[in-house]
Protein backbone atom coordinates (compact mmCIF):
# COMPACT_ATOMS: atom_id res chain seq x y z
CA UNK A 1 0.00 0.00 0.00
CA UNK A 2 1.19 3.48 -0.58
CA UNK A 3 2.66 5.62 1.75
CA UNK A 4 0.52 8.41 2.97
CA UNK A 5 1.69 11.83 4.14
CA UNK A 6 -0.74 12.40 7.77
CA UNK A 7 -0.97 15.11 10.28
CA UNK A 8 -2.47 14.52 13.39
CA UNK A 9 -3.40 16.39 16.61
CA UNK A 10 -2.80 15.91 20.25
CA UNK A 11 -3.90 17.60 23.78
CA UNK A 12 -3.47 16.63 27.00
CA UNK A 13 -4.74 18.35 30.12
CA UNK A 14 -4.55 16.08 33.01
CA UNK A 15 -2.07 13.71 34.61
CA UNK A 16 1.23 14.84 33.62
CA UNK A 17 0.16 16.62 29.80
CA UNK A 18 3.84 17.15 28.66
CA UNK A 19 4.57 13.15 29.17
CA UNK A 20 1.43 12.12 27.96
CA UNK A 21 2.21 14.00 24.73
CA UNK A 22 5.55 12.58 24.50
CA UNK A 23 4.46 8.90 25.09
CA UNK A 24 1.98 9.15 22.52
CA UNK A 25 4.38 10.24 19.58
CA UNK A 26 6.49 7.42 20.69
CA UNK A 27 3.17 4.85 20.75
CA UNK A 28 2.71 6.53 17.24
CA UNK A 29 5.89 5.81 16.33
CA UNK A 30 5.91 2.31 17.00
CA UNK A 31 2.89 1.49 14.90
CA UNK A 32 3.26 -1.05 12.29
CA UNK A 33 3.88 0.58 8.96
CA UNK A 34 4.14 4.17 10.37
CA UNK A 35 6.72 6.69 11.36
CA UNK A 36 6.85 9.78 12.89
CA UNK A 37 8.78 12.62 10.42
CA UNK A 38 8.32 15.56 12.82
CA UNK A 39 6.58 17.44 15.41
CA UNK A 40 5.56 20.69 16.36
CA UNK A 41 6.77 21.07 19.55
CA UNK A 42 4.42 21.97 22.93
CA UNK A 43 2.15 24.70 22.47
CA UNK A 44 0.09 25.24 25.67
CA UNK A 45 -3.46 26.42 25.55
CA UNK A 46 -6.97 27.48 27.25
CA UNK A 47 -9.50 25.16 27.43
CA UNK A 48 -11.89 25.16 24.76
CA UNK A 49 -15.11 23.80 26.18
CA UNK A 50 -15.87 23.84 30.30
CA UNK A 51 -13.52 27.09 31.90
CA UNK A 52 -13.03 24.71 34.71
CA UNK A 53 -10.38 22.46 34.29
CA UNK A 54 -6.44 22.95 33.49
CA UNK A 55 -5.04 24.08 30.35
CA UNK A 56 -3.61 22.48 27.65
CA UNK A 57 -1.22 21.11 26.23
CA UNK A 58 -0.63 20.34 22.46
CA UNK A 59 1.34 19.61 19.23
CA UNK A 60 0.76 18.22 15.87
CA UNK A 61 2.63 15.95 14.47
CA UNK A 62 3.42 14.27 10.83
CA UNK A 63 3.55 10.49 10.32
CA UNK A 64 4.33 9.43 7.29
CA UNK A 65 2.30 5.70 7.07
CA UNK A 66 0.84 2.49 5.04
CA UNK A 67 -2.35 2.06 7.32
CA UNK A 68 -5.67 3.37 5.85
CA UNK A 69 -7.77 5.96 7.88
CA UNK A 70 -10.05 4.19 9.62
CA UNK A 71 -7.53 2.04 10.83
CA UNK A 72 -5.44 4.37 12.06
CA UNK A 73 -8.41 5.80 14.05
CA UNK A 74 -8.95 2.86 15.50
CA UNK A 75 -5.04 2.52 16.39
CA UNK A 76 -5.35 6.06 17.47
CA UNK A 77 -8.10 4.94 20.09
CA UNK A 78 -6.18 2.19 21.33
CA UNK A 79 -3.39 4.54 22.16
CA UNK A 80 -5.85 6.91 24.15
CA UNK A 81 -7.05 3.76 25.84
CA UNK A 82 -4.00 2.87 27.00
CA UNK A 83 -2.91 6.09 28.33
CA UNK A 84 -5.97 6.15 30.35
CA UNK A 85 -8.89 8.35 28.71
CA UNK A 86 -11.97 8.29 30.14
CA UNK A 87 -15.01 10.24 28.90
CA UNK A 88 -16.61 12.50 31.55
CA UNK A 89 -18.22 15.37 29.36
CA UNK A 90 -18.00 16.81 26.13
CA UNK A 91 -14.51 18.38 25.83
CA UNK A 92 -13.94 17.74 29.05
CA UNK A 93 -10.34 16.91 30.86
CA UNK A 94 -8.56 14.01 29.45
CA UNK A 95 -5.07 12.28 29.80
CA UNK A 96 -4.75 12.54 25.47
CA UNK A 97 -6.49 13.18 22.83
CA UNK A 98 -5.40 12.13 19.33
CA UNK A 99 -7.32 13.60 16.23
CA UNK A 100 -6.43 13.06 12.44
CA UNK A 101 -6.25 16.17 11.03
CA UNK A 102 -5.46 15.69 7.30
CA UNK A 103 -4.76 12.21 6.02
CA UNK A 104 -3.09 12.84 2.19
CA UNK A 105 -5.19 14.58 0.26
CA UNK A 106 -8.43 12.82 1.41
CA UNK A 107 -11.67 14.42 2.28
CA UNK A 108 -13.70 11.47 4.33
CA UNK A 109 -17.30 12.15 5.88
CA UNK A 110 -18.64 9.45 8.15
CA UNK A 111 -20.27 9.50 11.29
CA UNK A 112 -17.02 8.19 13.31
CA UNK A 113 -14.53 9.57 11.26
CA UNK A 114 -14.03 13.28 9.64
CA UNK A 115 -11.21 14.69 7.87
CA UNK A 116 -10.13 17.19 7.47
CA UNK A 117 -11.05 17.22 10.60
CA UNK A 118 -13.15 20.59 11.08
CA UNK A 119 -11.77 21.96 13.54
CA UNK A 120 -8.74 22.84 11.59
CA UNK A 121 -9.56 26.52 10.92
CA UNK A 122 -11.09 27.51 14.15
CA UNK A 123 -8.76 26.26 16.47
CA UNK A 124 -5.43 27.91 17.09
CA UNK A 125 -3.97 25.16 19.05
CA UNK A 126 -4.85 23.35 15.98
CA UNK A 127 -3.57 25.76 13.32
CA UNK A 128 -0.54 27.20 15.02
CA UNK A 129 1.11 24.26 15.47
CA UNK A 130 0.07 22.68 11.90
CA UNK A 131 1.45 25.92 10.27
CA UNK A 132 4.80 25.78 12.14
CA UNK A 133 4.86 21.96 10.57
CA UNK A 134 3.93 23.04 7.18
CA UNK A 135 3.73 26.88 6.39
CA UNK A 136 1.76 26.33 2.94
CA UNK A 137 -0.40 23.26 3.46
CA UNK A 138 -3.63 23.07 1.85
CA UNK A 139 -6.58 21.68 3.30
CA UNK A 140 -9.11 19.61 0.90
CA UNK A 141 -11.93 21.52 0.53
CA UNK A 142 -11.17 24.69 1.73
CA UNK A 143 -7.75 25.99 -0.23
CA UNK A 144 -4.74 27.36 1.78
CA UNK A 145 -4.58 26.63 5.80
CA UNK A 146 -3.02 30.59 6.18
CA UNK A 147 -6.48 31.95 3.90
CA UNK A 148 -8.65 29.62 5.98
CA UNK A 149 -7.96 30.48 8.87
CA UNK A 150 -7.86 34.54 8.32
CA UNK A 151 -11.20 34.14 6.81
CA UNK A 152 -13.10 32.13 9.92
CA UNK A 153 -11.46 34.50 12.18
CA UNK A 154 -14.55 35.97 14.66
CA UNK A 155 -14.46 38.03 17.95
CA UNK A 156 -14.33 34.99 19.94
CA UNK A 157 -12.09 32.63 18.30
CA UNK A 158 -9.38 34.15 20.32
CA UNK A 159 -7.70 31.37 22.83
CA UNK A 160 -4.27 32.06 24.16
CA UNK A 161 -1.67 29.97 22.49
CA UNK A 162 1.74 29.60 22.76
CA UNK A 163 5.00 27.81 22.31
CA UNK A 164 6.28 25.89 25.06
CA UNK A 165 9.69 24.63 23.70
CA UNK A 166 10.95 21.19 21.90
CA UNK A 167 9.56 17.60 22.20
CA UNK A 168 13.17 15.95 23.30
P1 LIG B 1 -13.41 17.27 18.74
O1 LIG B 1 -13.60 16.17 17.71
O2 LIG B 1 -14.35 18.44 18.56
O3 LIG B 1 -11.96 17.71 18.82
P2 LIG B 1 -13.07 15.48 20.97
O4 LIG B 1 -11.70 15.27 20.39
O5 LIG B 1 -13.16 15.81 22.40
O6 LIG B 1 -13.81 16.67 20.15
P3 LIG B 1 -13.68 12.72 21.10
O7 LIG B 1 -14.53 12.40 22.27
O8 LIG B 1 -12.19 12.50 21.22
O9 LIG B 1 -13.97 14.23 20.66
O10 LIG B 1 -14.13 11.90 19.81
C1 LIG B 1 -15.47 11.69 19.48
C2 LIG B 1 -15.54 10.93 18.17
O11 LIG B 1 -15.04 11.72 17.10
C3 LIG B 1 -14.71 9.67 18.08
O12 LIG B 1 -15.41 8.56 18.56
C4 LIG B 1 -14.38 9.54 16.58
O13 LIG B 1 -15.06 8.47 15.97
C5 LIG B 1 -14.91 10.83 16.01
N1 LIG B 1 -14.08 11.47 14.98
C6 LIG B 1 -14.58 12.03 13.85
N2 LIG B 1 -13.62 12.54 13.08
C7 LIG B 1 -12.44 12.30 13.73
C8 LIG B 1 -11.08 12.60 13.42
N3 LIG B 1 -10.74 13.25 12.31
N4 LIG B 1 -10.11 12.19 14.30
C9 LIG B 1 -10.47 11.54 15.43
N5 LIG B 1 -11.75 11.23 15.79
C10 LIG B 1 -12.73 11.61 14.94
CA1 LIG C 1 -10.11 16.86 19.78
CA1 LIG D 1 -10.70 13.28 19.62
Amino acid sequence: MKTKTVYLGLGSNIEQPYLQIKNAIRALNDLPGTTVIDDSGYYKSRPMGPQDQPDYVNAVVELATDMSASDLLQQCQSIERQQGRIKKRHWGERSIDLDILLYADQQISRDDLQVPHPGICLRDFVYMPLLKLAPDIEIPGKGRLTICVESAKTDNADFACVYAGKIE
